[in-house]
């Protein structure tokens, strides 16, 4: 086993490899961009390498200067983990001349397997089952055409060079391949630097299922079954479940051997994974008709993996350092068990209802699940960011993934959508909500899986708002008294007897929720109780308002026949409600300091909330301008200035400073300057 590996990679899988490197006891050095300065990974590594600016292709991908990195620091072996150079045979070639082990297939396995096209004419030869289709050299427009018309509509012009779900386009009918064709080799070549293609029928309602295989130096090689990764939104991966749904021990026997039959036919060595696009002719139930076609092999660590190491309890990363410094494979294909099931959704820093449109931001708030409300290992959590970190715009929106593994697919499904509710993350867009919506599709939930799933179930997934104003405004107020009586030691009105003279006291909230101006009366009663108005008139939702405090900063509600676990994140105005339900926000608005607005109305200066008079700036007689402070009274243990809402003159004050005065108040009286 080595005794330092360099990890050529940043978040998530630089810190997943490091966590196995550690636990093995193998010293780990990170290499880092301007961007990742203060990265995560670079702190759960041993040693750090600056390696350059923040761009990819001057940092991640400049794979000389990691290759120094790599000697400098003395580092035997470098893992690339996904993305950037992990299928890059150039980098893998050079890690070999510079006597480093590249964690990794050899160079000569990439080389076979990166072309698209030309790894289905290897596939063909070793007798794996291919898509019908063209994936020849010859690329003359006029040839493609004709193969497509051959093949039959619909089909799918693939970028040879292509990867992460770009450089494809579906063609319905012989008029569109031509236009198709162009757009295609334009991305190709802008995105790959390679513009050829393969075409091949389009499988209609297909599923994506993939095999995990690991070979060893010694000629080696096994499958550690499969996983199904069918959820797709634009070609690329959502969910990620192991075993496949439906998988029957005949069809993942067949597919195992196929894919092992993949890997030896390019002699691989480490792990890799072999991807098939699945017809299902019979529809969702009928298995045994499901027919497979081999799409293509990605020769490095998946980001999927750790649904394959829930299954099976085992460590892939683990495995790749024990294949990489010579070691045998540790298990035997018959010593491979399959143990319940496992799920894993990607969260990712973006907006799902603005077309999956990346954001970046700061974490405020990144609260993950409270993995230990589950048995030990249910809820894993791979992230490569901690809170008050930075998503910045240079990488990947992936931030984390979240694992569950369960004894049966449903137990799993349950825990996957109290993690998702459980992960709390504010301060930029994520699909975090989405992920909780697809899961919950009957579609999902009785695994009717194809790679359409969420373009069909896109009616119950976009523009979502599970939780309405009375849970929202409910939330938000408990939050507000919680806070007070944090403060206070006691909820500050029940000492201040002086507004009890009519029985109660009450209390205005006002709220921007979904693009609406909202009210809320908050009343105390004189039992102690409390009452929520929420809203005015017909659409108003009324009645007892019951809350404490739940561990992690949680509020239990009860509210208007509602009854929810909620946690309430305040950043600036904008209150972030997390509930089993869903999550939204609603912005409170400050009435105290907007009280120069809404107190003018009606030439009235009133205090909008009950508190004490702490001081007049004015007495009568004064002309004021507007904006002028006039009064400043105190409540919640702040003190709010009072403001002139126009040119006027005081006329009178009605209390004196030390007062205590009741919500609605009158203050002073102004004379607005053209009265006066
Ligand atoms: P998976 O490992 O599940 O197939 P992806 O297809 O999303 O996952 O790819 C893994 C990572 O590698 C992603 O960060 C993706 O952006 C990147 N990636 C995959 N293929 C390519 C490629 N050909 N060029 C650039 N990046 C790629
Ligand atoms: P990438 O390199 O981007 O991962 P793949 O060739 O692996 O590209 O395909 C990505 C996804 O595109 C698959 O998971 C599947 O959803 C879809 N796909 C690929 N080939 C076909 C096909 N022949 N018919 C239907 N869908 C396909
Ligand atoms: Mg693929």
């Amino acid at each position: 086993m080595f005794t330092k590996i360099l990890i050529a990679n940043r978040g998530e899988i630089a810190c997943r490899v490091a966590a196995t490197a550690k636990r093995l006891g193998v010293k780990t050095v990170a290499v880092y961009s301007d961007a990742d300065a203060q990265a995560k990974h670079v702190a759960v590594c041993d040693e750090a390498v600056h390696i350059g600016g923040s761009a990819p292709k001057d940092s991640y991908l400049r794979w000389e200067r990691i290759i120094d990195a790599a000697k400098a620091t003395g580092a035997q072996a470098i893992h690339p983990g996904y993305g950037f150079l992990s299928e890059n045979e150039d980098f893998a070639k050079a890690c070999a001349d510079a006597g480093l082990v590249f964690i990794g297939p050899p160079a000569s396995a990439i080389n076979a397997m990166g072309l698209k096209a030309e790894s289905k004419r290897l596939m063909e030869q070793a007798q794996v089952p291919l898509v019908p289709g063209y994936h020849g050299a010859d690329q003359d427009p006029a040839l493609l055409q004709r193969e497509a018309d051959r093949i039959g509509y619909p089909v799918l012009i693939k970028a040879s060079a292509g990867g992460g779900g770009k450089g494809m386009r579906a063609v319905d009918k012989a008029e569109d391949f031509a236009a198709a064709l162009d757009s295609c080799k334009r991305e190709a070549i802008n995105s790959f630097g390679d513009d050829a293609v393969l075409v091949e029928k389009y499988v209609q309602r297909p599923r994506h299922i993939e095999i995990q295989v690991f070979g060893d130096t010694h000629g080696n090689c096994v499958y550690l079954f499969e996983r199904d990764c069918s959820v797709q939104r634009r070609h690329q991966k959502v969910l990620e479940e192991a075993p496949a749904p439906g998988m029957t021990p005949e069809l993942r026997a067949r597919m195992g051997e196929a894919a092992v039959a993949a890997a030896k036919a390019v002699n691989y060595v480490g792990a890799g994974t072999v991807e098939f696009i699945v017809e299902q002719p019979g529809g969702y139930d009928a298995p045994e008709q499901m027919k497979f076609y081999f799409m293509e092999m990605n020769t490095r660590l998946q980001v999927e993996h750790p649904v394959t190491e829930a299954i099976t309890g085992l460590d892939l990363v683990e495995w790749q350092l024990r294949v990489a410094s010579g070691e045998p494979l540790p298990l035997k294909q018959e010593d491979l068990r399959i143990h319940g099931h496992a799920i894993e959704a990607r969260i990712c820093a973006e907006n799902p209802d603005n077309n999956f449109l990346p954001a970046t931001g700061a974490l405020n708030v990144y609260a993950l699940p409270d993995c230990v409300t589950f048995e030990r290992g249910a809820v894993r959590v791979d992230s490569g960011v901690r809170q008050g970190d930075a998503i910045s715009p240079f990488y990947d929106s992936m931030v984390a993934k979240l694992i569950v593994h369960g004894d049966t697919r449903e137990q799993a499904l349950a825990r996957l959508d109290e993690a998702l509710a459980q992960t709390h993350i504010v301060g930029l867009a994520t699909n975090v909500q989405f992920l909780r919506r697809v899961a919950r599709t009957d579609a999902f939930a009785s695994a009717k899986l194809d790679t359409a799933l969420i373009p069909r179930e896109q009616a119950v997934l976009f523009h979502q708002e599970p939780v309405g104003l009375p849970l929202a405004a409910a939330a938000a107020v408990a939050q507000a008294l919680l806070n007070e009586r944090a403060s206070e030691g006691v909820d500050p009105f029940s000492r201040r007897d002086g507004f009890h003279t009519h029985g109660v006291v009450q209390r205005r909230f006002e709220f921007e929720f979904g693009g609406e101006h909202a009210k809320a009366l908050l009343t105390y009663e004189r039992g102690g109780g409390l009452h929520l108005k929420v809203g005015e008139g017909d659409a108003a939702v009324a009645g007892p308002l019951v809350f404490g405090a739940a561990p992690q900063g949680a509020i239990e509600l009860q509210f208007a026949g509602q009854r929810a676990r909620a946690a309430v994140y305040a950043q600036g105005e904008v209150d972030h409600v997390f509930t089993p339900l869903g999550a939204t926000q609603i912005t409170a608005i400050d009435l105290l300091a907007h009280s120069g607005e809404s107190a003018a109305e009606g030439g009235r200066l009133t205090a909008p909330m009950p508190g004490k008079v702490v001081s007049f700036a004015v007495k009568a007689g004064d002309a004021v301008t507007k904006g002028q402070p006039l009064a400043v009274m105190e409540a919640m243990k702040m003190e709010h200035t009072i403001a002139a809402p126009a040119d006027g003159v005081v006329q009178e004050l009605l209390y004196a400073p030390g007062d205590q005065v009741a919500e609605g108040a009158e203050l002073l009286k102004l004379v607005a300057a053209e009265k006066a």
